[in-house]
């Protein structure tokens, strides 16, 4: 049982994705990343803090 993974899923449900560190890339447009949870795409904003990547 993995309980990490499901406290990992709920703060996804409350929009608190974890960025990984490993698929984390430098674009031009900033650092990309993605949600080791639930695989939602990431980007860091000006305020170095990640938000979620919403086309
Ligand atoms: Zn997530």
């Amino acid at each position: 049982m993995r309980i990490s993974g499901l406290f990992g899923r709920l703060m996804c449900v409350f929009g608190r994705h974890q960025r990984s560190r490993g698929k984390a890339r430098e674009t031009p447009s900033g650092w990309q990343s993605v949600c080791i949870h639930c695989g939602v795409r990431m980007h860091r904003g000006l305020d170095r803090v990640w938000h979620v990547t919403r086309d």
